[in-house]
Parts: C-alpha cells; structure tokens; sequence
C-alpha cells in the first residue's frame, strides 16, 4: 500500500473476539491501528502477537468517557456480547452502547471521520419474521433480560443515523448475526464455546430448552471482510445492513456436529432455556450480496474445525485468565434463575 492510502485507524473493543480479528487484518493492510478496549470481555492475550508490530498501539479505556485521539476512521465494536457478559453488569452493558456510541460519535464529529457500528441481530428482538431483513422494527421487550443489550443496541442505531442527518457524518451500521471462530472466550457462555470446550472435555453438552430454535453461523473471517467492504461503500450508503450466514441450524444439531468433530463421547442434556431466548434467527443477506458484493465462504462445519483446533492448544491455565468479569459457568447459573422481570 502506498503510504498515502495508509489510514489511522481506531478499532474500540479491540481485544475482543471480533476487535481482534480486525485489528490484525487492518495492519495487514497497512493501515495504522489503535485499539482501544477496557479489557471488561477482551483479553491482552488476542493482541499480544500484534504488541511488537510497528503500526499498532494500544489504550485502556473505556468508551464510555471522552476520547480525545486523531484518526481517519472508527470501527466501534466495544460491548461485551455473549448474553450471559453482557447481563452481568446490564447498566453498564447500556451505558457502553449509548455513551460509547456518543463519544465516538462526537469523536468522529470533530475529526470527520468515517464511523461503523457493530449493531446486532439483536436488534429484531424474538423475530417475528423470518428471515429477517433490514427494514423490519423487530419485536423486542424493552424491559427484560436482555433489553440492556437490544435497546441500548437500538439507541445506539438511533443515534447513528440522528448524526448522519444533523451532523452529515459518514457512518455505516452493519447488523452481525451470530459470529464464531478462534479468540472467542472459552467462558464467555457463548452456544459455540460452551458446547467446543464441553465436547472437548468429554462433559455433557447443555442445550437449553428443547434444542429446536435455531441460530446461523457466520465464520469470523467472512466477518472481518464484511466489515471492510462496509467501511468502503459510497458515502451514499449507510446501511443498516445485515451480515451472517444465511445457513440456519438448530441447537440440537448444531451440538450433534460438534461431537462428532470433536470425536467426543459427550452426551446431550437439557437445561431451562433463558427468558427471551429468541426462537428462530436467520439473515436475509439480499442487501449485503448487492451493496457489498459480499457473502459468506467459509461452511460451518471448515468454521467449526479451524475452531476446534484453536480451542484444543489452549492451555488450561489460559481459560481461568485475567478477565474482569467472573468466570462464565456462575455467571449463567444466576441468569438461569434470576427472576423474570419482563412477566
Ligand atoms: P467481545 O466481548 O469478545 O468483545 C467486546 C470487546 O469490547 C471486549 O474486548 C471488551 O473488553 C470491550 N469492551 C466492553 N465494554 C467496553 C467499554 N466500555 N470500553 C472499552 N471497551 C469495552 O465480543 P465480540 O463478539 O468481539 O463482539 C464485538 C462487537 O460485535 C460487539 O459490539 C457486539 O455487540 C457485536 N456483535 C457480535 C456478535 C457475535 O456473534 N460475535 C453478534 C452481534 C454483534
Ligand atoms: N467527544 C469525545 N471526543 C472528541 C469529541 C467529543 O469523546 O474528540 C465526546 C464529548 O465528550 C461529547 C460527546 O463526544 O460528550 C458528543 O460530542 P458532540 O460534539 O456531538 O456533542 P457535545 O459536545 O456538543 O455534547
Ligand atoms: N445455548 C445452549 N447451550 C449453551 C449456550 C447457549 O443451548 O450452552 C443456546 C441459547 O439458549 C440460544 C443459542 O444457544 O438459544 C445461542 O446462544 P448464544 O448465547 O450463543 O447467543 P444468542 O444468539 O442467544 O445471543
């Protein structure tokens, strides 16, 4: 790359599982890249092999005070993400998507830089159609378990879109559906994690609920180079744009294919399912596919291998690492049997 379309740019939640994926990518490219992460869900351990390189700088700082830094584009991604992180601290979950969203929003202001959202499927709520497409509102409870996570993700579109129009700042939102691959937090409480280091484990794979609602997949890699195409569209386009695997699957079979892979002796049990786990999730990715030229490669069961090899070579000492927030299996078990204030 010419040094002139070198660009500096700032990816918050840079030591998360996507953030970091990201991070490495855009150097590659070579772009200047400064992360910035409170390590609350991230770890110093998805960015260590990037501390040495030339073009990369890190900052502890949470997004929800002001930043003062000088950059050409703005990757937010900082939010924990996994359900069982993110209701940890559900108030702060909210104040990380709307105060974030402002500072970076006013940060990008003033420097006019070009800004992405990382919003989410989230967004639809428990869908009531499906696939689900970019122009249906959803149908989310503003009150329950994971309105902290829905609703401050909403707001936080809202305000996207508020500084585009008063503000004429170029930003774009892309909506993710459910990611996986290498970095994800072996604790993080995530289907994909949980049931990779329980089949690795040989322990009982926990599907909640009946296992017939469905998820779709998208390998992180085919992540990371939405993002870029996102970021390169013409001003004129915004977004909201989905992105993820249009292939859907059911909990059960997703946890069948995760045995055999693993060539586990698991066996499959039954939990309660979560308040207001959505039922069905799939993607309709006909915007991404025109205005990106962009859709998935990577199958689930390649994804799923390139992640269970990953999982294997983590040493044990590793897991319990130095994560803020309490190990997951804990933390699940309080949102199990916290009580349901959204009846
Ligand atoms: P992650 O939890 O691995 O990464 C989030 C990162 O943000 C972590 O490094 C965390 O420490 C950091 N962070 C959290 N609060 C912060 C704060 N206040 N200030 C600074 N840093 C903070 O999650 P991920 O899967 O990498 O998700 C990244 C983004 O993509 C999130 O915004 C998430 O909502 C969105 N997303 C992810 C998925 C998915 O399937 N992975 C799906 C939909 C949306
Ligand atoms: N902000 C920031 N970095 C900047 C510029 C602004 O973090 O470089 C924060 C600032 O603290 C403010 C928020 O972004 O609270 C919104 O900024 P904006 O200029 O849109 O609004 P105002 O400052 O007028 O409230
Ligand atoms: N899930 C499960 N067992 C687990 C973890 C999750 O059956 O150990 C289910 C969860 O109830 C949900 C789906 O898997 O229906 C995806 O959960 P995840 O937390 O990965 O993400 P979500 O899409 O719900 O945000």
């Amino acid at each position: 790359m010419r040094e002139a379309d070198s660009k500096r740019i700032l990816v918050t939640g840079g030591a998360g599982f996507l953030g970091s994926h990201l991070c490495e990518y855009l150097l590659a490219q070579g772009h200047d890249v400064l992360c910035v992460d409170n390590f609350y869900t991230g770890s110093k351990r998805n960015i260590a092999h990037l501390l040495a390189h030339p073009r990369f700088e890190l900052l502890r700082h949470d997004v929800t005070f002001p930043l003062y830094v000088e950059v050409d584009e703005i990757y937010n991604l900082a939010c924990p993400a996994s359900p069982v992180h993110y209701q940890n601290d559900p108030v702060q979950t909210t104040k990380t998507s709307v105060h974030g969203a402002i500072n970076m929003l006013g940060l990008a202001k003033r420097v006019r830089a070009k800004i992405l959202q990382a919003s989410t499927s989230e967004v639809y709520g428990d869908p009531q159609m499906h696939p689900q497409t970019e122009d249906y509102w959803g149908h989310v409870n503003p009150i329950g378990l994971r309105s902290c996570y829905d609703e401050g993700k909403r707001c936080a579109e809202t305000l996207f879109m508020d500084y585009r129009r008063q503000h004429r700042l170029q930003v774009k939102i892309a909506r993710i559906f459910n990611t996986y691959g290498p970095h994800m937090h072996p604790n993080d409480g995530r289907v994909v994690s949980n049931f990779i280091m329980q089949a690795l484990a040989d322990e009982p794979l926990t599907i909640y609920g009946d296992g017939s609602q469905t998820r779709s997949f998208c390998y992180v890699d085919d992540m990371i180079a939405a993002f870029d195409k996102l970021m390169q569209t013409p001003d004129g386009f915004c977004g909201p744009v989905n992105l993820g695997n249009p292939v859907e699957h059911t909990m059960l079979e997703l946890a069948e294919r995760i045995v055999a892979l693993c060539g586990s002796r698991s066996p499959i049990v039954f939990k309660p399912l979560p308040s207001d786990d959505p039922v069905r999730r799939r993607p309709d990715i006909g915007l991404a596919r025109s205005m990106l030229a962009w859709e998935p490669k990577v199958a689930l069961t390649e994804g799923l291998s390139r992640t269970i090899a990953w999982f294997r070579q983590l040493r044990p000492g590793l897991i319990d690492d130095e994560l803020l927030m309490p190990a997951g299996v804990a933390a699940q078990e309080r949102t199990l049997h916290a009580p349901d204030m959204s009846k």
